[in-house]
């Protein structure tokens, strides 16, 4: 008996992400060893404060259906390209099934099929091997990955107030994060946070501000400013019951290249050189307990993320989102010239599970920090907590304590926990996991 994992058939639809967006919901049927033929799908996520070197996200732009952003082209390349390469490869050999897919698109950026088509195979295969398998997509995952891996529970880090392209409030910071650092799980992480989620909002409800919720869920009213943000936050969790700075750590996804222009810093009313945002940073790490900063600088100015590693970067994490778009060469540039020292991993960045693989790979043996992330337009799919498993990355973001979009991976990485039982480990620093 053939142990191949044969892909019959691929087919793919428009479905709904969390923006009310479309998106596709790609499915991969599979022969297993034995004989069954099973079917597996997977969603594709999509971006909104998007990196300038993601890979292409292939929209129609055909006005007249979805404002532009229907999926058909890259429905139809799935059919009529992507299919007729990949029929009868093994769903088990992920990455000569990834390396069929970018060969066939030929492009840096797989514009010409577009990521979103590819993603959506690679993913899904996955799973239906996974299935064929008779194991849980983590385990196979970390077997695709490689050593004894996969049983590390994240650290997650929580966004509960959204700014900047998520939200059409004043703030201009585009993510405000709670890391509970005292939790001894992953559920009782989840329920750290929640507990200061509830009480945020019943805080915002008292202050007569907006308790309306931004694309990650988070909260999202007027505010003066960062400094209130975090202020909120820090009353919210001593109304919890947690002492911020020890149970409670902070993070920030700046996502400055959304404020870069002109060579200048410009948000909150002000407009600052690098030198000077550097500064300001500097100071809101000394006023308030954050562990953790996102895309600080601008992706294209990496004499500013140089100066900001050199700066704060021996005393907290530099995570490159925008800058490292998921890229193991970008990530590389990044290391020989000690810019950051974490990089967000977001799988519709560069497409294919393998990269993403190859990714995560070059940080965690270079001393680099990982956090797997969601997009802010998200679906369901909670692949990316059992990625997180799968590679012991030690840390994911995946939004806020509400809306099912991000609760179906905290839900999820819940049920993993459940499962690996006692031998479930929780990473409880922020940082590159001790492997
Ligand atoms: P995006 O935001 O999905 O809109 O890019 C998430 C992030 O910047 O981390
Ligand atoms: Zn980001």
């Amino acid at each position: 008996m053939s142990s191949k994992i044969g892909i019959l058939d691929v087919r793919s639809r428009e479905v709904l992400d969390s923006r009310g967006n479309p998106t596709l919901e790609t499915d991969v049927t599979v022969e297993a060893p034995d004989g069954r033929v099973l079917t597996r799908s997977a969603m594709v996520p999509s971006g909104a404060s998007t990196g300038s070197r993601e890979a292409t996200e292939l929209r129609d732009g055909d006005s007249s259906r979805y404002l532009g952003k229907g999926v058909r082209q890259a429905i139809s390349h799935l059919q009529n390209e992507i299919l007729p390469r990949i029929k009868g490869m093994d769903a088990a050999s992920q990455s000569d099934l990834d390396e069929a897919m970018i060969d066939l698109d030929g492009t840096a950026l797989k514009s010409r099929l577009g990521a979103n088509a590819i993603l959506g195979v690679s993913l899904a295969s996955a799973r239906a091997a996974a299935l064929a398998r008779g194991t849980s997509l983590h385990q196979h995952i970390a077997d695709l990955y490689g050593g004894a891996q996969g049983t590390m529970l994240p650290l997650p880090m929580m966004n509960i107030v959204n700014g900047g392209a998520h939200a059409d409030n004043s703030v201009d910071i585009q993510e405000f994060m709670i890391l509970p650092v005292s939790a001894t799980s992953l559920a009782e992480a989840v329920r750290m946070g929640s507990e200061v989620f509830q009480h945020l909002k019943r805080i915002l409800l008292e202050r007569k501000l907006s308790t309306g919720l931004g694309d990650e869920g988070g909260f999202a009213p007027h505010l003066e400013g960062s400094r209130e943000a975090l202020d909120l936050i820090a009353d919210a969790t001593r109304a919890a019951g947690y002492a911020l700075g020890k149970d409670i750590m902070l993070g920030l996804d700046c996502a400055a290249s959304e404020f870069y222009s002109s060579g200048a810093y410009q948000l909150e009313g002000m407009r600052l050189d690098a030198d000077a945002f550097c500064v300001w940073l500097a100071e809101l790490v000394r006023d308030y307990p954050i562990a953790s900063i996102e895309d600080g600088m601008a992706e294209d100015d990496w004499q500013g993320w140089g100066q900001l590693t050199r700066m704060i970067g021996d005393s907290i994490q530099l995570v490159g989102d925008d800058l490292f778009v998921t890229h193991a060469e970008t990530l590389e540039r990044g290391i020989n010239e000690r810019i950051a020292n974490a990089i967000l991993i977001k799988v519709n960045q560069i497409g294919t599970l393998t990269e993403t693989l190859k990714t995560i790979r070059l940080a965690q043996t270079s001393g680099y920090g990982v956090v797997i992330s969601h997009r802010s337009g998200e679906t369901e799919d909670t692949f990316i907590a059992d990625l997180a498993v799968a590679t012991n990355a030690g840390q994911i973001k995946t939004g806020s304590l509400s809306r099912s979009d991000r609760t179906a991976k905290y839900n999820r990485l819940i049920r993993i926990e459940e499962a690996l039982g006692e031998a479930a480990t929780f990473h409880t620093s922020i940082g590159p996991a001790r492997l």
